[in-house]
């Protein structure tokens, strides 16, 4: 790894975090030894200083291993001149062949902003297509779409600090915990400090986020707008109604609150799946209280109805004129870390640059003209789903994917795979050497990523960031922005002769305030003549910032002036719509996906780091017990998820907290770590008829259990390779590699399967323990003292603890007792087995936490101060609390 210059000096050297769209400031500085280590940013005003277990992990995640490095065109390395040319000349000859429409790009809320502007501006000005959409498709279009309805614009009102001094937090299809961490922080220490803040989580499964909820309105999947349509008309006739906003700002009022209708709370209850004094007590603290912020996030963007839903939300704030002013406001929250810029220079096909329309003519002559374009898109193009769709059908013959796999995030994966396998050219752009999408790559370009790149991150509350290069570019990995802009130039297009990641930002700015006058939100003119010094210092600020107000602005709408053409904000005449694949007699269970705590998206770059891979070791499925029990599934076991064309297995958990009929699953597992762990090849590809988003939260399946004649696990100090068994999954652990297997046959002799996956060699000790008849098998390969491997083998699930095991794979030399207790598949020693991770930071199981609870620790300072648990990034503050509750232990105070 070799280090930029700005970290060799020794300076503390600031950046953003690249995982979620909190947005977190990172310090980082070289440690005795020269390396990089990160904190929290204190001066950051997204976090403070925190950093929960992914940012806290991300020195870990820098290695050179499994990275592309140079260029490879059909398999083979290849220069960056001749892959440039073979880029440029397949995209150009598909264009003069067939049309402009013929190419697309398909891009990543990873990206800069600086690599979203000149990909859009190659696109929609250069090329003369619209077929431009991103990755971010996936998680907040539909928030988009009803942001433009309402406002007018796509904006978010409000600021994070909101948050804190709300006095209602409703927090709807946010697992917030897990998935925004920081922000949980703080809204949870806010909650402690100031006990009137009251919580509502709405979300049809109890997620950790409940835990420091006063309500929880556990919903039927896809009735969010039931509710609150319900609540619309519940705040009409509690005279909660801001009369004299309504009438001076708004339009629409009437309609909206005749197509809710005028169901009461038992009505909405009985539709909505919940006990009606749960709705009546959110109802009632929703109307009296003026100080209310509601946050929502993929649960409701995810849904062929997501755009109708959010207007649902935002009416409601709308009614009552809680909007814009301090501590009340709907509030989106992104999932990535650039989903904001990507919307700032238009990276969807349907938007233009600088929050321009693209089937606004003005609009796009004004681009044109300041693009000095040659050309300009004159419609929209496709949408995610919809560009695969034309891969697949062969409308679209060339394509340049850039930072993200849709093999695994996009909605039935397999019809992906199969439309690249059809795609005369496929390019992709990626910092891997291998993925399930390069797989298809005829041409691989190896990009920068986190640590090397320079540019801007626009967070969830609007505020800019910059991104610092403190590593130097490995191999010959180039940033995305000046990889386009030499394709652009071999094209033969002028205008991207960029020197800098500063000079695209300027241009961008620039256009925020071309022939603006304040018609339009995005506008951040103030820097758009900002030197490359001044770049290099800039300080986080929250857009707009026009010429003249270059601090930024915290908040929107304050002054009841919205973007629509008459300054008033529009209500939206909801009617709910029920999701659009329903449950049936082969498929009758509802799935839901979504993340878990310690990684993030297809796993790229979490997947590297042992301790972030500790906490959720395998893909897995949650299902409630009751319906484990009906289908003869018990913890731990596997199981054989199938729906739309695709299959999924993972591990079984039986988890109380599901609701009785729905599943959850988590999206990360791809190609990589598990053998069929790729669950959106699940999820019908049915998306939001305005947004174009699929309905990721509800897809029909069926579960059963997967009939494994032996299941086994391998602990190796190298990576794995890659086997045809029926289920596997790998995962990095301290010193070496985990891998979970079963299968329907059993190998003929498992000796020889042992050493072959165990890499026996001379002289090394063999250590084994066979009994044929039960089907339980253990071998341990020994070199020098040292465990160098082992395989455990039994007829069903009860394997010995994994965890117990990647210990004594982590120490120097093996112990009499330890080859003891290898023999006998058991830790010989009461407590050495601290049971599955929880605490990732300091490597605490759930046996430990449990035990300590035993022992008397009645809180989660109590656990931390036994154990260490909760004390750093505190990521796993909601799961003490749980473990507390799971065992009738009730705080004096909620977990800050
Ligand atoms: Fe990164 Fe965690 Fe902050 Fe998100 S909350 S930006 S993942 S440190």
């Amino acid at each position: 790894m070799s280090v930029a210059p700005n970290l060799r000096e020794g300076a503390a050297l600031k950046t953003a975090c690249p995982y979620c769209g909190v947005g977190c400031g990172v310090v980082v500085e070289p440690d005795a030894a020269g390396a990089p280590r990160v904190r929290g940013d204190p001066d950051h005003p997204a976090n403070f200083g925190r950093l929960c277990s992914k940012g806290s992990a991300l020195a870990e995640t820098i290695g050179l291993e499994g990275r592309l490095l140079q260029p490879r065109i059909d398999g083979r390395a290849a220069s960056w001149e001749e892959a440039v040319a073979h880029v440029a000349a397949g995209f150009s000859r598909a264009i003069a062949e067939h049309g402009p429409d013929s190419v697309a790009f398909y891009v990543s809320g990873q990206l800069l902003t600086e690599d979203y502007y000149v990909v859009n501006k190659l696109a929609k000005g250069f090329v003369g297509t619209a077929n431009i959409d991103t990755n971010s498709r996936l998680c907040m279009a539909s928030s988009v779409a009803a942001h433009k309805r309402a406002f007018g614009s796509d904006t978010v009102p409000g600021s994070y600090e909101d948050l804190e001094t709300a006095d209602l937090l409703v927090l709807v299809g946010s697992n917030a915990a897990w998935c925004h961490p920081v922000l949980f922080q703080r809204m949870s220490a806010a909650r402690a400090a100031r006990p009137q803040m009251k919580v509502v989580v709405i979300d049809p499964r109890r997620t950790a986020t409940c835990e420091f909820a006063d309500l929880h309105l556990g919903l039927r999947p896809g009735s969010d707008a039931v509710l609150f349509n319900g609540l619309l008309a519940h705040l009409a006739r509690a005279g909660a109604v801001d009369a004299a906003f309504v009438a001076e700002h708004t339009r629409g009022a009437q309609d909206a609150l005749a197509a809710a209708g005028d169901a009461g709370a038992a009505e909405v209850a009985a539709a909505c799946g919940l006990p009606e004094g749960a709705v009546a007590l959110f109802f009632d603290w929703f109307a009296k209280t003026e100080r209310t912020v509601t946050l929502y996030s993929q649960g409701v963007n995810q849904s062929s109805s997501g755009v109708d839903k959010v207007n649902a939300i935002l009416n409601a704030h709308l009614l009552t004129g809680r909007i814009g002013r301090p501590g009340m406001g709907p509030f989106s929250l992104t999932g990535q870390p650039n989903a904001m810029g990507g919307r700032e220079v238009g990276g969807l096909a349907n938007q233009l640059a600088a929050h321009m329309e693209i089937d606004n003519p003005v609009h796009r002559e004004r681009v044109q003209r300041f693009w000095k374009a040659p050309v300009m898109a004159d419609r929209a193009g496709l949408k995610a789903v919809d560009m695969f769709e034309a891969v697949a059908d062969g409308r679209i013959k060339a394509i340049w994917i850039m930072a993200t796999n849709p093999l695994v995030s996009l909605p039935d994966s397999d019809r992906v795979r199969e439309a690249l396998a059809r795609c005369p050219l496929v390019v992709v752009s990626d910092c891997v050497a291998s993925n399930d999408t390069l797989r298809h790559a005829h041409v691989a370009l190896p990009a920068t990523t986190w640590g090397e790149k320079d540019g801007t991150v626009t967070n969830s509350e609007r505020r800019i960031s910059r991104q610092r290069r403190f590593l130097a570019a490995p191999g010959e990995a180039r940033d995305d922005w000046r990889a386009i802009c030499d394709v652009a130039g071999a094209m033969g297009f002028s205008g991207f002769d960029y020197p800098s990641a500063a000079a695209i930002f300027r241009e961008h700015a620039g256009l925020s305030g071309f022939e603006n006058e304040g018609a339009r939100d995005f506008d951040i003119s103030a820097l758009a003549g900002v030197a490359e010094a001044d770049f290099e210092l800039l300080a986080p600020l929250q857009w707009p910032a026009p010429r003249g107000r270059a601090g930024g602005t915290a908040r929107l709408f304050a002054d009841g002036q919205f973007f629509h053409a008459d300054g008033r904000a529009r209500f939206v005449a909801v009617t709910p719509r029920a999701p659009a694949t329903p449950t049936r007699p082969e498929r009758p269970f509802v799935l839901n996906t979504g993340r878990v705590r310690d990684h993030w998206h297809t796993m790229t770059r979490t997947g590297k780091s042992a301790r972030l891979s500790a906490q959720t070791p395998e893909p897995f499925v949650d299902i409630h017990p009751d319906d484990a029990r009906r289908l003869g599934l018990a913890e731990g076991a596997l199981a054989e998820l199938s729906g739309a064309d695709g299959a999924y297995v993972a591990r079984v958990r039986v988890n109380p907290d599901q609701r009785r009929g729905c599943l959850f699953a988590p999206m990360h597992w791809n190609g990589e770590f598990a053998a069929q762990g790729r669950v959106n090849a699940l999820v019908p590809s049915r998306v939001d008829p305005i947004s174009g988003q699929p309905e990721s939260k509800h897809a029909p399946v069926d579960i059963a259990p997967f009939e494994a004649r032996w299941h086994a696990f391998a602990l190796t100090r190298a990576a794995p390779r890659h086997a045809s068994d029926d289920y596997w999954a790998a995962l990095a652990v301290p010193g070496g590699w985990r891998r979970e297997m079963a299968g329907r046959e059993a190998p003929a002799d498992w000796d020889a399967f042992a050493s072959g996956w165990l890499e026996r060699g001379e002289g090394d000790e063999w250590i084994a323990y066979r009994d044929a008849g039960a089907g339980r098998f253990r071998f341990a390969r020994v070199s020098r003292g040292r465990l160098e491997g082992c395989l455990f083998v039994a007829p069903d699930a009860s394997l010995p603890p994994r965890d117990w095991l990647t210990q004594l794979l982590a120490r120097e030399a093996l112990s009499p007792q330890d080859r003891m207790s290898l023999l006998a598949g058991r830790p010989r020693m009461a407590g050495a087995d601290p049971g599955p991770t929880v605490c990732s930071c300091f490597a605490v199981g759930r046996n430990q936490i449990e035990a300590a609870i035993a022992s008397g620790c009645d809180s989660v300072e109590a656990l931390g101060a036994k154990l260490k648990a909760g004390t750093n990034c505190g990521s796993c503050r909601p799961e003490l609390q749980q473990a507390l509750s799971r065992a009738g232990v009730r705080e004096t105070a909620p977990a800050k």
